[in-house]
């Protein structure tokens, strides 16, 4: 041990430094690194005599990485990638161990780390505005910053079960396995739990005991590692570019450098999907199996279950007793919901004639014994128990281990009481001058953790090298900013299916602890581009104060579109296109055309019909999407957006096709007349004459007869809502409903909506201008049969609104929808947080989207006197309604 260097110790004892760092495993070794190069002083503790963090502790028999190692390892100096060469695909926990050891003398990091050193507790000091640490040692640190680095899986959870201090025989954990290893030959040896530790340890275990029995609780899904050489393309790949395939990695969405999946799985037929499945199984990488295999495996129920009924499949054709079998397949989480494992001869080792496995769903256990483990139904006899029951995770190195007492000496146990609250994973309000790296809320576990925790460091160490330069001395989070992220965080949890299993990601796995997502589901490369926007946006959602009241506080929320939406709209800024409007209205055609080919086409409904109805001025095409169940199904006609000058009766295909399998109900989409050739009213007439006509041709249809009701987005929705006035004027059809997406419903342009939305949001002031004065002009615009909303409201058919908080069309939305109530008519009105204009017609590429669909199509089974269909919502398929209602 050796103090930093340019650290001071002042009269009262305690070791000044600008930063100290807690832990020096892969985290803490960088910070010290980057920390000591920007020049502050600086001192690392560490509780284990040496450094390696997590691979210091997790000593059990085949330990090893589950990412591939030449990705899993530090990125920031390529000098250190020539000096070390990984000798596996999975690097041994002992080579690791090395690694980091090499690293941290490579880069003299050893006299800046204190070991045997635990920290037991944080004080932030007020008057002098630096954190206080004392240690069990009894030597005290001061530092302006001090920085976590404590690992996600680094505080081992208790073993919850009566009796353990009964056991005569010997007891393990597998995160706290000891450095002289064990001696397991002859013996009798317990296993409990089947997470990636006891997944890894059971293989080798059960070669050296006597007899293993393994005590699981809940199967989990593994897949063989296939672990030997690197493998030579990756390598290849690798060093054919290391610059930009390690820039790659840090854009993706888990941190290898893996493109993005865009076929979805029902595009793809049963011997396409088997055949991409062989390919990952061969590959045996998690993060490929994880990605790369359709588009919807981690967002989608049914996508997800065609990838976990295939691997169940192999655990079957691998495990000989089909009880067993039947006993180590899960079917409680969706795949990849609760972390796969990674394996060598997982599921072949049951197959051993000295290993048993007790399934603790049907015969729990009762109690730990002087001589071993008794269920509900028998009694084991064992010399050995390992535990590899896991980990308070994520907070649990944070919280539990020593108190930390931040502004107003407010403790961070009471704070996250009810959950972790985090801004960007890295601080916390009410906390000054703490970082966090790779904290809840940052993508650490759900990502390369190498990757994620370079880029916390890296911009934690830019931070305080710019605070100083501003000459600021302290740095906090707002509330606000610390809000918004945690709506952020539930927004993106709602695009992946990880909410829908209990682990040890949601703090299921400890009991008492309060549940919620914890780690950031939105992706490194997103999350990259967010953490560089509060930088850019300066220092958006922190307080910064200095000497002499300076102070600088540019409060408000980082992200507040949908994250999927923010996705959207980046890939499209990127794309840099031209106005619309400034196409003409054959090249904008043109450019939907060729725009609509490259989206996902829809889901299967039981058929699609094209014909011909009667529209105002003669024939228009329509297209009828009819459900694959038995009818007679209610109608709904409906009207495609494109400003009543751009579009047809295909072009909001995804759109109709997920909504007849929603609502169970015909959609029939009306190819009216568009401008310029044929202006105000040609589309309103023809869009009351079509309702008319297919009301009058249901039976023909094979539709339900009876009322229609009426649907459409944007200058669609302006039609629906026009139909729905002339119908009641002009005696009929009788429509029953209308679904109103972001409709057109006034000809003003003063509403908030268009100046706080008029550019970035796709469709944008400028281009609202062109449809209204291609289709309408000045004189006519006050016609209800284009703004509807000066029309008269009494009378109409009950109606369901959607407006999107970042379109400037969400005004005239809101104000239809509080006429509509104000004239009687039943309305609900989806104001829908975070979404723009085409959101819910972007199927499968707005995933937040569902969850409003699923509101329309119930509100459309209402108004076709239909019992919802709740069986979306039952499955999980289907978020919430209440995820983006109005707040
Ligand atoms: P884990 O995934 O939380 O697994 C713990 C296991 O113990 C589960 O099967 C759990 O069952 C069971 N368990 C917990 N308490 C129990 C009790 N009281 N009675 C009976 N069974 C109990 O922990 P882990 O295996 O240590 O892995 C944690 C994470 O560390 C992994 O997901 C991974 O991210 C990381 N890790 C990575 C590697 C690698 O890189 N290769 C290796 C090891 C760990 P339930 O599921 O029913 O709770």
């Amino acid at each position: 041990m050796s103090e930093a260097a340019g650290s001071r110790v002042t009269n009262g004892g305690a070791q000044q430094v600008d930063v100290a760092v807690v832990g020096a495993g892969f985290a803490g070794l960088y910070l010290l690194h980057r920390l000591r190069k920007a020049g502050f002083t600086t001192i690392a503790l560490e509780e284990a005599d040496d450094v390696g963090g997590t691979w210091y502790w997790n000593r059990y028999p085949g330990a090893r990485c589950d990412i591939q190692t030449i990705d899993y390892t530090y990125t920031f100096d390529p000098e250190l990638e020539r000096e070390w060469k990984w000798s596996e695909k999975y690097a041994t926990q002992p080579e690791i161990l090395r690694y980091l050891g090499f690293v941290a003398d490579r880069y003299d990091l050893r006299p800046d780390i204190r070991f045997n050193t635990k920290v037991t507790a944080a004080n932030w000091d007020e008057a002098t505005e630096r954190w206080l640490l004392e240690t069990d040692s009894g030597a005290t640190v001061s530092c302006r910053y001090y920085i976590m680095a404590t690992g996600c899986l680094s505080a081992p959870k208790p073993p919850e079960i009566d009796g353990v201090k009964d056991f005569s025989g010997e007891v393990y954990f597998t995160g706290r396995w000891p450095h002289q290893g064990v001696e397991l030959a002859g013996k009798r040896v317990a296993v409990i739990g089947t997470g990636s530790s006891g997944i890894q340890s059971i293989p080798l275990i059960a070669e050296q005991a006597a007899q293993l029995t393994v005590f699981q609780r809940t199967p989990n899904f593994a897949l063989p590692a296939h672990n030997g050489p690197v493998s030579a393309d990756r390598l290849a790949l690798l060093e054919g570019d290391r610059a930009s395939y390690r820039e790659q990695a840090r854009w993706s969405l888990a941190g290898v450098p893996l493109p993005q999946q865009t076929v979805v799985s029902w595009q793809l037929s049963e011997a396409e999907r088997r055949a991409r499945f062989e390919q990952a199984w061969a590959k045996g990488d998690l993060v490929y199996i994880l990605t790369q295999l359709w588009a919807d495996q981690a967002v989608d129920v049914d996508g997800n279950a065609r990838l976990a009924d295939l691997v169940r499949e192999k655990i079957r054709e691998i495990v000989k007793d089909p009880e067993t079998a039947a006993a180590l397949t899960p079917h409680d989480h969706p795949f990849g919901a609760k972390r796969p494992c990674l394996d060598t001869n997982y599921y072949a080792t049951y197959n051993r004639p000295n290993v048993t496995l007790v399934n603790l769903r049907q015969e729990p256990i009762k109690a730990i014994t002087a001589s071993g483990i008794t269920t509900d139904s028998r009694s084991f006899d064992v010399d050995v128990i390992v535990f590899a029951t896991g980990f308070d995770a994520m907070t649990g190195a944070i919280m539990a281990v020593h108190p930390i007492t931040g502004r107003g000496g407010k403790s961070l146990s009471g704070v996250w009481a009810h959950g972790p609250e985090t801004y960007l994973g890295l601080t916390v309000s009410g906390f000054p001058n703490l970082f966090m790296i790779t904290g809840p809320g940052s993508p650490s576990v759900l990502s390369n953790m190498a990757v994620s925790i370079e880029q916390h460091v890296d911009w934690v160490v830019d931070r305080l090298a710019a605070l100083r330069e501003a000459g600021f001395s302290t740095i906090e989070a707002t509330e606000t900013a610390q809000a918004g992220w945690a709506r952020h965080m539930a927004d993106c949890s709602m695009l992946t299916l990880h909410r829908l299993a209990n682990t040890w990601y949601t703090g299921a796995n400890v009991p008492g602890k309060a549940q919620g997502v914890m780690p950031y589901t939105g992706g490194v490369g997103p999350y990259r581009s967010i953490c560089s926007e509060v930088v850019s946006r300066g220092m958006l959602g922190f307080r910064l104060t200095g000497p002499n009241g300076a102070e600088q506080c540019n409060d408000g929320e980082i992200v507040r579109l949908q994250p999927d939406v923010r996705l959207v709209l980046n890939m499209l800024a990127e794309m840099n296109l031209p106005p619309i409007e400034s196409m003409g209205a054959e090249g904008a055609r043109a450019f939907v055309a060729e725009f609509n080919k490259g989206r996902p086409a829809g889901r299967p409904v039981g058929e699609i019909v094209d014909g011909t109805l009667q529209g105002a001025d003669g024939p228009l095409p329509y297209r009828l999407y009819r459900p694959a169940t038995p009818g007679p199904h209610p109608i709904v006609v409906y009207f495609h957006g494109g400003g009543w000058l751009l579009g047809d009766e295909q072009s909001d295909e995804p759109f109709c096709r997920d909504m007849c399998r929603r609502t169970g109900m015909i959609f029939v989409s009306v190819g009216y007349r568009h401008a310029p050739d044929h202006r105000f009213p040609a589309a309103a007439e023809d869009g009351y004459a079509a309702a008319g006509w297919i009301a009058d041709h249901a039976a023909e249809l094979r539709g339900k007869p009876g009322p229609v009701m009426v649907a459409g987005w944007s200058a669609g929705g302006n039609i629906a809502a026009v139909t729905c006035q002339l119908a009641r004027d002009r005696g009929g059809p009788q429509i029953s409903g209308q679904l109103l997406l972001c409709p057109v419903t006034d000809c003003t342009f003063d509403r908030s909506s268009y100046t706080d939305n008029a550019t970035g949001y796709f469709l944008t002031r400028a281009l609202m201008y062109w449809f209204w004065d291609l289709y309408c002009s000045p004189a006519d615009r006050t016609d209800p049969r284009v703004s509807p909303l000066r029309g008269r409201l009494e009378g109409l058919p009950p109606a369901f609104v959607v407006t999107c908080e970042f379109d400037p069309l969400r005004d005239e939305g809101v104000a239809y929808a509080e006429a509509l109530a104000a004239n009687g008519v039943p309305v609900e009105h989806l104001k829908a947080r975070g979404h723009f204009h085409s959101s819910f017609v972007m199927v499968d590429v707005v995933i937040t989207g569902v969850s409003g669909r699923v509101r329309m199509a119930q509100a459309l089974r209402q108004f076709a006197g239909l019992p919802p269909q709740s069986e979306e919502v039952r499955l999980g398929r289907i978020t919430s309604p209440h995820a983006i209602a109005a707040e």
